[in-house]
């Protein structure tokens, strides 16, 4: 069973007069990789830095590994923060950077780097280098090293594909899995990036003005896939008609002279079929298109959402 290992409750957090967080309620479960999502300034840094002990909040409670605000220094050790691009000496190598960071811990001893080194996928044959010429991936990596290195349960990566090319996207992604699952390392993880973190995250929290509006695991999230039937047929336009003269509601949207897109909203696909297929109209093929994370968060996130 997965324990709750991180809470914030009721958080709000004002700068001057300024209220970047408002009620915000979070929790993170171990084994999550918990996606925050939201537009610039919504207050996702701001809740992640409060979850690493680095801001404190205005109001509210926060509770980290069951220990409540008094004790929190004796486990803030176990939760790091990686705020987009991680600082490096970049006339060092990759060895040296996490060689210092160890020191600066305590725990050096050349196998444990080259442990880490391993885990974030970085070679030996380029650990040795100096890191002014990694590719922003292979430096965003042994900024995950470095962070992993006072071994935290609980990981928190602001916008760590900021910039990244297809391959970087990739290995982060590969590395941060591999975290999570061989490792047990939670995180919390934000990214504009909506299709690479629907890829990698189990759980998703939507904060939008400082208001956390939504929060759902990814299979929630695949419930609301298939909310759209794409349907072939010979004339799209008399195929919505019908259905528009049947269906009060029905959210139509006709793509070109044979495919349309129904919204199973308020109806299911079943009765389409079956009302098409009765007014003789042939389907010659259907499916159920996913809406992806990023249609599902602009849906949340419109004015009319907001309106409702
Ligand atoms: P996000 O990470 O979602 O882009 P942030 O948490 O960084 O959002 O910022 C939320 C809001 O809080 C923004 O309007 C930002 O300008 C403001 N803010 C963040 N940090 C400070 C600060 N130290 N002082 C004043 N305002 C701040």
């Amino acid at each position: 069973m997965s324990e709750i290992i991180a809470s914030a409750k009721k958080i709000t957090k004002i700068y001057k007069n300024h209220k970047v967080l408002d009620n915000v309620d979070i929790v993170i479960k171990s084994k999550q990789i918990h996606g925050l999502i939201g537009r610039n300034g919504a207050g996702k840094t701001t809740i992640m830095k409060i979850l690493s002990g680095l801001v404190f909040p205005t109001q509210g409670e926060l509770e980290l590994f069951s220990k409540q605000e008094k004790d929190l220094n004796a486990v803030l050790k176990q939760v790091e923060i990686l705020i987009e691009h991680p600082g490096l000496f970049l006339e060092m190598s990759a060895y040296e950077n996490l060689k210092a960071k160890c020191l600066s811990v305590g725990c050096f001893s050349k196998q444990y780097v080259y442990d880490l080194l391993k885990l974030v996928g970085i070679k030996l044959s380029d650990s040795k280098k100096t890191i002014k010429n990694f590719s922003l991936g292979m430096k965003q990596r042994l900024g995950i090293a470095i962070a992993l290195v006072g071994k935290p349960k609980l990981l928190i990566l602001d916008e760590p594909m900021n910039g990244l090319d297809p391959q970087g996207f990739r290995e982060i992604s590969d590395t941060l899995v591999k975290l999570n699952k061989e490792k047990n390392i939670t995180i919390l993880i934000s990214s504009h990036i909506l299709e690479k973190l629907a890829d990698i995250a189990t759980y998703f929290t939507i904060i939008d003005d400082g208001k956390v509006i939504a929060s759902f695991s990814k299979k929630e999230l695949n419930e609301k896939l298939g909310e759209t039937l794409e349907l072939t047929v010979n004339d799209s336009q008399k195929a919505s008609e019908v259905l528009e003269k049947n269906y009060k509601n029905i959210q139509i949207e006709i793509i070109s002279n044979n495919i349309l897109h129904v919204k199973l909203e308020n109806i299911n696909k079943e009765d389409v079929l079956m009302k098409l297929s009765e007014m003789q109209i042939k389907v010659q093929h259907y499916y159920q298109k996913d809406i992806s994370l990023e249609e599902y968060f602009l849906k949340l996130t419109s004015v009319e959402a907001k309106n409702a």
